[in-house]
Order: structure tokens, then C-alpha cells, then sequence
């Protein structure tokens, strides 16, 4: 597609919500993805407002507390006419479908799988997240032995607390535990502290607590992921603390998972933080660049079992990455993810360049940005034209022609508007640029040794910065 068509494109609705659902997916994951996310479906845009449709007033009021900020952030960057977002509540609105999906079990096994008759909807272990797939290195070598040895003797630490920031291993720590013990006969719950509260609630709201808490009492071994999204909830936190003590006293075992460590929990009452603190608290810090490769190592060779095909990334590509994506495993594997399905799509082995590009909207959002001005200088060396001709109003062709193929570049290169791009122009109109854009990809089109001159100024750009 070119810019040119791209930018004629009119806005999709469904293609936008269905893009910031993604978003929302691999910020928050899978668990907060499933359990609100995912059924909420966009009616329109209008009068600057974009109407979201779910089912109950629960889950609207959920998401406008937890949600929404982000989900307008996300939608303006698609959309930006829209300002505001609201909600439309239809029970009906999914018809027959939303009476049949969603009945997970609750447990991972037949052993909980009783609690199907509660029509409660839950989170199942993930079978891909194990100890042998998880990477150990400094920084997260504590929280792995510290759940390798609850996996192997349980109640050796209870509760095991693990904590750290999003994307570091979490939930991969905990779905490992889960998995291991699966091959026992020991009875497990994993489920993500929402999960917990919205199943809590919704039994209140049904009437059958005591089901909830027989659930619960019932079993060997609970896991719950996310803990911090428990904090301010009075009553859903008195069940919480008194679910747990009554595990803790039976001598099941609680792992636990959050964003911070126990006493950095707002809003939660002491005894129950002193209660989180009773038993192993171990931290996952950031990935240090050795271990950050291995993970991207690691993840080509699963890849390429799982497709039977050689995934052909090179080593400057995997240390690039390495290099640029740190503070987040979760989001290094999706840049990764994206340059191997983007090789496959095009069936090529990317380059260092291939791949920057690829990446370029998150390139962009990062330190390496490629400014307009980054742009400008290298079409002025390239084409030796002094600086102030180049951004003058003169129209021969010699200087206009560069400054077309900048203006290009630059829609191309970064994230700026067109009106943008126009002002770094010595403030020329954004129809000046699209004009720019379509003389550039015309001339492309028809030209060999222009369409090879700039790309190769387009590699030089990617390969400067
Ligand atoms: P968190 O729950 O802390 O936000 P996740 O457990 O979801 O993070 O991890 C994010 C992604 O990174 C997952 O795909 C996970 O499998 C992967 N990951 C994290 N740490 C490791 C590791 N040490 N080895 C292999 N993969 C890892
Ligand atoms: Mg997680």
C-alpha cells in the first residue's frame, strides 16, 4: 500500500477498537483482556464520543474505573476527532452468543471441575508457560528457585510472594508452578485477583456466596496473579483476607503475584499486607542484556518448533532488539514476534533495516527517534545543496525535487502529520506535502534509478540513526 492510499483510507471503527483492543491485551494481558475486554464491542462515533456497548452496568462500571483512561488515549491516537468515551448497557445486545461462550471451568483440572455448575467464568493455566521454557538469570534467579522449590515441597513458603514490574515473568512464574503441580493430584486454582473479585461479586449479586467460598476452602493450592488490582475494595478484600486465612491454615498453599511489594500496596489493611509478608517475598527485577538475548533466543528455536520452519533473524537483529526494547520482556518478544511475521509474510530474511522500519512507530516513541531535521540534512548532503536553498521558497527543479523526496522520507521515517511535516517545511501547507508524497511515488513508480536513489537515501536515514 502506499502513503498515499493509506492516507485516503477512511477511518474504521471496527478496525480501530479491534486495534486498541490489542493494545489493551498486551498492556494488561491476557486475564484483564478476557475477563473485560474482549466482549465489549464499538456501536459509533459521533458528536466526538466513541459508544462502547457491554453487557452489564458491573462491567461498565469496572472499565470506566480501570479502563477508560487508556482506552481513550489508545482510540484518540487512532481517531483523534474522538474526545470522549461512553457506554451503552444491552443484555441483549450479544443475543445467543453471549449466553454460551465464556463458561470456562475454574479450575485446571477434572479435580474443581465441579465448580462448571457455578457458571463461573475463569482463567485457565497457560500449558506454554513452564520451568523449562523460563530463562533464568540474575535478576530473576531468586523468585525461579523460590518457585521451583514451592512447586517441588509445598507449604515450604507460604504465601510465596513474587513481585516486580509488568512484563518481567510474573505470571509465566506462576502458570510454571501451576503446571508442575498439575501433575499431581493436588487441586489448584490459578486466576487473576480480578477474576476473583468479579466471580466474588457476581456471587453476591447471585446469591450463592457460599458456593464461592466452598470453591475456594476447597482447594490445595491457589495462585492468584495481579494482586494489586484488589486494593480498595472493602468487602471483596474482607473475603479475600478470610479466604486466605483459612487456606494458610489448612496448610495450602497461596502463591501470590503483584505489581509492588506488600507494604507498597495503597488502600489494603495492614494485617492483610502483614499477612501477603508472612511468608517468602521475592522480587523479579529488569532483565540485564545477556539474559534479554538468551529470551530472544530462546523464543526463535520455540518458534521454530512450533512451525516447523527455520526462523531466520540474525544476531544483529536479536542484539538490536535486545538493545532497544529493555525494560519489558513482554513487549521485547511482541517486537519480535512482529519482525518474524512480518519475514513470513513477505517470505524474506529481514535485514537490520527491514527490521528497523518494521518497528518504526515504536522506534519512533523511543530515544533513537528520526527527526524531520535528521532527514532534511542527509537529502541536503545527498544531493549537495546548501541548507537555505533547500528550505526556500524556490521552485526550480533541482532544490524542489529533494525537498519532495524529504517530505516523503519524512512520512514515511516518523509519526508526524502531514501538517507537521508541512511547518518543518518553512511552513509549507500539509497539501503541499501530500502533493510532495504523490510526486514522489509517482516518479518511483516510473523510474528505476529514482525509486534506487531514494531508498537509498531511505537506508542511509535508518542506518545513521
Ligand atoms: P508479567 O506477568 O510480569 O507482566 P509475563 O509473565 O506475562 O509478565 O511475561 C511476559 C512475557 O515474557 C511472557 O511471554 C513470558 O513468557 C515472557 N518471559 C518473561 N520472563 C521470561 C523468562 N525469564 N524466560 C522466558 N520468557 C519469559
Ligand atoms: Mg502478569
Amino acid at each position: 500500500m502506499t502513503i498515499s492510499t493509506a492516507l485516503q483510507n477512511t477511518d474504521d471503527l471496527k478496525k480501530n477498537w479491534s486495534e486498541v483492543q490489542m493494545k489493551l491485551k498486551e498492556i494488561y494481558g491476557l486475564d484483564v483482556y478476557k475477563s473485560w475486554i474482549q466482549n465489549v464491542e464499538a456501536k459509533e462515533t459521533k458528536h466526538n464520543s466513541l459508544t462502547l456497548v457491554v453487557k452489564t452496568r458491573f462491567v461498565r462500571d469496572w472499565i470506566v474505573s480501570h479502563y477508560a483512561d487508556k482506552i481513550l488515549d489508545f482510540f484518540q491516537k487512532l481517531d483523534n476527532s474522538v474526545t470522549r468515551v461512553q457506554f451503552e448497557i444491552h443484555e441483549s445486545f450479544y443475543g445467543e452468543k453471549g449466553n454460551q461462550t465464556n463458561i470456562v471451568d475454574f479450575a485446571t483440572g477434572s479435580q474443581v471441575a465441579d465448580s462448571k455448575d457455578a457458571g463461573y467464568a475463569a482463567n485457565r493455566l497457560d500449558h506454554r508457560l513452564t520451568f523449562s521454557n523460563f530463562v533464568v538469570g540474575e535478576s530473576n534467579q531468586l523468585a525461579f528457585s523460590a518457585a521451583k522449590r514451592v512447586s517441588e515441597t509445598l507449604g515450604h513458603y507460604n504465601p510465596l510472594y513474587v513481585y516486580g514490574t509488568v512484563g518481567l515473568g510474573k505470571t509465566h512464574i506462576l502458570n510454571a508452578i501451576g503446571n508442575e503441580l498439575k501433575k499431581t493430584d493436588k487441586k489448584i486454582i490459578y486466576l487473576s485477583a480480578e477474576r476473583f473479585m468479579y466471580q466474588f461479586v457476581k456471587s453476591i449479586k447471585n446469591k450463592d456466596t457460599q458456593k464461592f467460598k466452598d470453591v475456594f476452602r476447597n482447594v490445595d493450592v491457589l495462585i492468584l496473579d495481579d494482586i494489586q488490582f484488589i486494593s480498595g475494595k472493602e468487602v471483596t478484600q474482607e473475603e479475600f483476607f478470610y479466604t486466605f486465612n483459612s487456606l494458610i491454615e489448612n496448610q495450602s498453599q497461596v502463591i501470590i503475584s503483584c505489581d509492588r511489594p506488600p507494604n507498597d500496596l495503597d488502600r489494603i489493611q495492614d494485617r492483610i499486607k502483614s499477612r501477603l509478608a508472612g511468608g517468602l517475598v521475592v522480587d523479579i527485577q529488569a532483565p540485564d542484556i545477556a539474559l534479554r538475548l538468551q529470551i530472544l533466543k530462546n523464543r526463535c528455536k520455540t518458534e521454530e518448533t512450533y512451525f516447523g520452519k527455520e526462523v531466520l533473524i540474525n544476531d544483529e537483529i536479536l542484539s538490536f532488539i535486545a538493545n532497544e526494547f529493555k525494560s519489558s520482556i513482554r513487549d521485547m518478544l511482541g517486537v519480535l514476534n512482529r519482525i518474524i511475521a512480518s519475514s513470513r509474510i513477505q517470505n524474506k530474511v529481514p535485514t537490520l533495516q527491514d527490521a528497523k522500519l518494521i518497528l518504526k512507530d515504536l522506534l519512533n516513541n523511543m530515544q533513537s527517534v528520526i527527526t524531520i531535521e535528521d532527514i532534511q540534512k542527509l537529502v541536503v548532503n545527498y544531493y549537495n545543496l546548501p541548507m537555505s536553498d533547500f528550505l526556500s521558497s524556490r521552485r526550480s527543479r533541482h532544490i524542489a525535487r529533494p525537498r519532495q523526496v524529504a517530505m516523503y522520507l519524512s512520512k514515511k521515517l516518523t509519526t508526524k502529520s502531514l501538517p507537521d511535516i508541512g511547518r518543518k517545511f518553512t511552513g509549507r501547507d500539509h497539501t503541499t506535502v501530500i502533493h510532495a508524497i504523490k510526486k514522489v511515488e509517482e516518479l518511483m513508480a516510473a523510474d528505476k534509478k529514482f525509486e534506487y536513489e531514494v531508498q537509498d537515501i531511505s537506508n542511509k536515514i535508518l542506518k545513521s540513526n
